[in-house]
């Protein structure tokens, strides 16, 4: 029997697609599964981010003692883009007549989270789990620099942790190998002057278009590829410098975004780009910065484990079809709590919504797929832990 009837299931949802928390206010979808976990007798942690009022992770924990299975998803939402293009609300969910369920983070991902986080209180409610424990952890900042997940990390909530599930929308495929990515600031300093008199300054844009050249000769020569995850890849995105046509800049800067594999990963990809940075500071003088400011690894496993079994097992049974085993192009939050962990460790991606509805206008996830996601997770979480001979 379950304990929460299907409009209460779907209710959650929508009140946590309520909240805006677009990079910001993860602390009040905290609060709100706080108060929820209360009411079925489940302590939780509101683990706040260091100097930041509104945001916060939460975490909670059923059960006791190993195995440990950490279950995960991120608070956090990207912006709506331009609302004129959305049919819906972005931020009140709205059901379609083919049962569509629409609103920003309806796929990615709080039906995923909402999906964990109803299936403890099942689990708690029913008493069915005879040994281990269960960890949500509810994370902010996933869409930007995945500073929830690393505060988990650093922590050590995933230092005793067996297994980790992430709820990202992938009903299409079960995940257990992702892309890095890393974003990184290369800035150049020079000295200003008026443009009659440039040698009283030096130019800032000349070192930096030196870097681009260099860079892009450079990684030219790289030859890596994964066989799932296919080439690493680098790309200039954003070049800005200097404010006056008649005045020489003093500054420049070039952010380039980077998806890393495991072998070409981020450490790689800095040292690549601190060599381009001698060999023009060697040749024009130049005073070159570089500074990744993002940097979340690739996440690798091997991909055989019973915890994944199980997910795909369960998968097939419940939507009645042939689940791949895949990889994806996305980051996740794995790449902070699994820094750690080896290729042997049991990592599973997989929840409702597909893929190719995450950051999208109308954004959707079926009615139907969220529900059954819910008993799905307490199907794997409770038989996963009641199988394992400890
Ligand atoms: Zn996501």
């Amino acid at each position: 029997m379950a304990v929460l009837s299907n409009e209460e299931r779907v209710k959650i949802l929508s009140d946590i697609i309520e909240i805006q928390s677009v990079n910001e206010k993860e602390l009040d979808v905290a609060q709100y599964f706080q108060k929820l976990f209360k009411k079925y007798d489940i302590d939780s942690e509101v683990l706040k981010l260091n100097g930041e009022a509104s945001r916060a992770n939460l975490i909670a924990e059923i059960g006791s003692g190993k195995p440990v299975v950490a279950v995960s998803g991120h608070m956090d939402v990207v912006t709506t883009g331009n609302t004129a293009l959305w049919n819906y609300d972005p931020f009140k969910l709205t059901e379609d007549n083919q049962g569509r369920l629409h609103g920003r983070g309806s796929a990615d991902m709080k039906s995923g989270l909402a999906a964990l986080a109803i299936s403890l209180i099942e689990i708690k409610t029913s008493g069915t789990l005879k040994q281990g424990t269960i960890r949500f952890m509810a994370t902010a900042g996933e869409e930007v620099t995945s500073n929830g997940a690393a505060l988990l990390h650093e922590r050590g909530y995933m230092d005793d942790a067996d297994a980790l599930l992430i709820a990202e929308p992938s009903e299409d495929g079960i995940v257990y190998t992702h892309k890095g990515t890393m974003d990184i600031q290369v800035a150049s300093k020079g000295k200003s002057a008026h443009s009659s008199m440039p040698e009283l300054g030096f130019n800032a844009i000349n070192p930096l278009v030196d870097f681009i050249h260099y860079l892009n000769a450079e990684y030219a020569k790289v030859n890596e590829k994964d066989d799932l995850l296919g080439t690493p890849t680098m790309n200039s995105t954003v070049v800005s410098g200097g404010d006056q046509v008649n005045s020489i800049p003093e500054y420049a800067e070039s952010l380039f975004n980077m998806r890393t594999i495991p072998s070409f990963d981020n450490k790689k990809f800095e040292a690549l780009f601190n060599s381009v940075k001698d060999k023009v500071e060697k040749e024009s003088k130049g005073d070159i910065t570089v500074n990744p400011y993002v940097n979340r690894d690739p996440v690798y496993t091997a991909g055989d484990n019973e915890f994944i079994k199980l997910a795909k097992s369960l998968g097939d049974q419940y939507f009645n079809r042939d689940l791949p085993l895949t990889s994806s192009t996305a980051t996740t939050d794995a790449s902070y709590l699994m820094k750690d962990k080896d290729e042997n460790f049991s990592f599973v991606m997989y929840g409702p919504g597909k893929t190719g509805q995450a950051h999208q206008v109308d954004e959707y996830v079926d009615k139907d797929t969220y529900l059954t996601f819910i008993d799905l997770y307490t199907q794997l979480l409770t038989r996963y832990l009641n199988d394992c001979n400890s």
